[in-house]
């Protein structure tokens, strides 16, 4: 079969998959970009099954571009809180603060319009421009590339400039220009829930016949990516000062690190390892903090796509701070109306449950 045969054969198997297995979901047959937009965000680093819920959140709060630029930061972030990849959330808000002021309130409908906004990457701005309003823009996701890849037996890395440019070119010729909103839609569809990363059903597949992956074996080695990402080792020593059983300190994360924006303890990180108890008492004496007693919490891992964090707790309690750290005094029945990290947040449930 000749190459652009093959090229038809692929475009017509994958809408035929689409039209049969497509999930019922809220973001789906919907035209409205602001909508599309909130699920390709919360779907970018999370599955359709733990961002569902977070999509109904969000949308039943911030219903529209005008609710969400008016909200505080602290409001969205809360309503994020478990997610991961704030910066995501931060992004929206900014973004839609940017609609209103640039776009007099009304969601871009260009292209370029659309990839001006902050966290909008190329993918993006493709299924908003497509989904919405039907322009024949490609979308590359992750789940493309692993099709793309094993379907057409490419060598090359996904994540390499030579990749991308390939990769781009041949998405553009495959895309269906009469129906670009589902055509796109229906090739993620087919690589989230049939071409899986692993144990794909190949032996029953409709793209079986001309997959050059299956006839090579190579199904487990496609698709090639050649940087292999570093994990850093932190560890996090968290001083949670709790002053006459009724307030806790607490701060807000700055930019440039995890969590930016999201509230915390009272932070030490160490070096090689988590503080001992010297250590501990140590660092509290050297901070002149006169305490009642202290109580640690079990240490625990928490593992981020690019580090993994090993966090204690260290309950402090006290009759009162000199408050050298500059953290925020709060009542401590108010600390649920604060975004935490999810796995601060599981601290203060499980801790705070059992006071
Ligand atoms: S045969 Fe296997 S690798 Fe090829 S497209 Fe189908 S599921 Fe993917």
């Amino acid at each position: 079969m000749s190459a652009q045969n093959v090229e038809t054969f692929f475009r017509k198997k994958i809408l035929e998959y689409y039209q049969v297995n497509k999930r019922d979901l809220p973001w789906r047959d919907i035209q409205d970009p602001y909508k599309i937009w909130i699920s390709e965000i919360i779907l970018q680093q999370t599955q359709v099954k733990q961002g569902l819920s977070y999509y109904l959140k969000f949308i039943e709060k911030f219903p529209n571009i005008k609710a969400l630029a008016n909200a505080s930061e602290d409001e969205v972030l809360h309503l994020w809180q478990g997610l991961g990849y704030y910066s995501r959330a931060r992004n929206l808000h900014y973004a839609a603060r940017q609609i209103v002021n640039e776009f007099g309130g009304k969601f871009p409908v260009q292209y370029e319009d659309i990839l001006k906004l902050k966290g909008v990457g190329e993918y993006t701005a493709a299924a908003i421009a497509s989904f919405a309003y039907n322009q024949p823009y490609p979308v590359l996701d992750g789940n493309v590339f692993r099709v793309l890849s094993r379907f057409f037996g490419i060598q090359t890395s996904i994540d390499s400039a030579e990749g991308k440019k390939m990769f781009k070119e041949l998405a553009g010729r495959l895309l269906d220009k009469k129906n670009p909103s589902a055509y796109n839609q229906a090739i993620m569809e087919f690589g989230a829930t049939y071409c899986t990363p692993q144990n794909p059903d190949c032996w029953n597949c409709l793209l079986q016949k001309y997959c050059k992956a299956f006839e090579k074996n190579e199904v487990d080695l496609l698709p090639v990516k050649s940087k292999s990402v570093l994990k850093q080792n932190r560890y996090l020593n968290y001083f949670v000062f709790i002053e006459n059983h009724q307030y806790i300190f607490i701060s807000k994360r700055k930019d440039g690190d995890i969590w930016q924006g999201l509230y915390e303890f009272c932070l030490e990180e160490s070096k090689d390892k988590l503080f001992s108890e010297k250590q501990i008492k140590n660092f509290l004496n050297k901070a002149n903090v006169t305490f009642q007693s202290i109580s640690l919490y079990p240490p625990i891992k928490h593992i981020l796509s690019h580090q993994n964090l090993f966090i204690q707790f260290i309950i402090v309690s006290l009759e009162s701070l000199h408050n050298t750290f500059q953290l925020k005094k709060i009542s401590l029945k108010d600390i649920h109306q604060y975004p935490f990290p999810v796995v601060l947040q599981r601290f203060i449930s499980s801790y705070f449950a059992k006071e």
